[in-house]
């Protein structure tokens, strides 16, 4: 049901749009992470520094496997950051680096998405595989409980795409936290926001994709829903 022509036409625009989200990130930050920042901090130390000069001594820097692990724990308040961009002294590195950080700045400043998002991560883990249980489960029992299960799994879809829109100005206001500090401590030079700003931006994109596809999805189950209505 998930694989007719109507439903790949609601599907394949965020495929695209992902799929170029992704190359965009990749060239950006492969060209970047070559870059070494005038200053010659790693992105580790450049996020302490943003740390400390907010009165924030007491959120970890720590590092992690994987590539493009960074993130910013609230509960450990701890920022994760994978090898490359903890030990690398780079215009990415330390773009990312400081990214995370504008996480802890948001944290520390109460900033109200942040807060929001943070509220919907349980219920997005549950909503998460939920949705497509309910799906399946509707259709193993099918006639008119096919109907009220999509139109349950609708509702649970909706609140993970609720989740998916909520993580755009947390996103975008983390890199503008992080520029702005980065600029004002001297961090990284006028020549370089450049490069900064094309790594966040293309970090950014893979967050709107994401949005774009969960929306379609959306869009596709409430169309689904309906047509099936007993
Ligand atoms: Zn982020």
């Amino acid at each position: 049901m998930f694989l007719d022509p109507i439903s790949l036409l609601f599907i394949i625009p965020g495929l695209i749009l992902g799929i170029y989200a992704q190359i965009r990130l990749s060239a950006a930050y492969n060209k970047y992470i070559n870059v070494g920042v005038q200053s010659g901090m790693s992105g580790a130390e450049a996020s302490r520094e943003i740390l400390n000069q907010a009165g924030l001594p007491d959120v970890n820097v720590e590092e992690i496997g994987g590539h493009l692990t960074d993130h910013y724990d609230p509960m450990k308040k701890t920022l994760f950051l994978s090898s490359e961009n903890f030990q690398g002294r780079s215009i990415a590195a330390v773009g990312v680096a400081a990214h995370e950080a504008g996480h802890a700045l948001q944290h520390q400043a109460a900033y109200a998405p942040l807060n929001f998002r943070m509220a919907l991560v349980p219920v997005t883990k549950f909503a998460n595989f939920a949705w497509i249980g309910i799906l399946i489960l509707g259709m193993i029992l099918g006639g008119p409980f096919f109907s009220k299960f999509l139109w349950i799994a609708v509702g649970i879809f909706a609140v993970m795409t609720l989740f998916q829109l909520v993580t755009l100005p947390v996103e975008f206001d983390a890199s503008r936290r992080a520029k702005e500090q980065l600029f004002r401590l001297g961090l990284v030079h006028s020549e370089e926001r450049e490069g900064v700003s094309q790594v966040l931006n293309a970090a950014a994109l893979t967050y709107v994709a994401a949005l774009v596809a969960a929306v379609m999805q959306l869009l596709r189950l409430l169309l689904l829903a309906r047509s099936s209505r007993d």
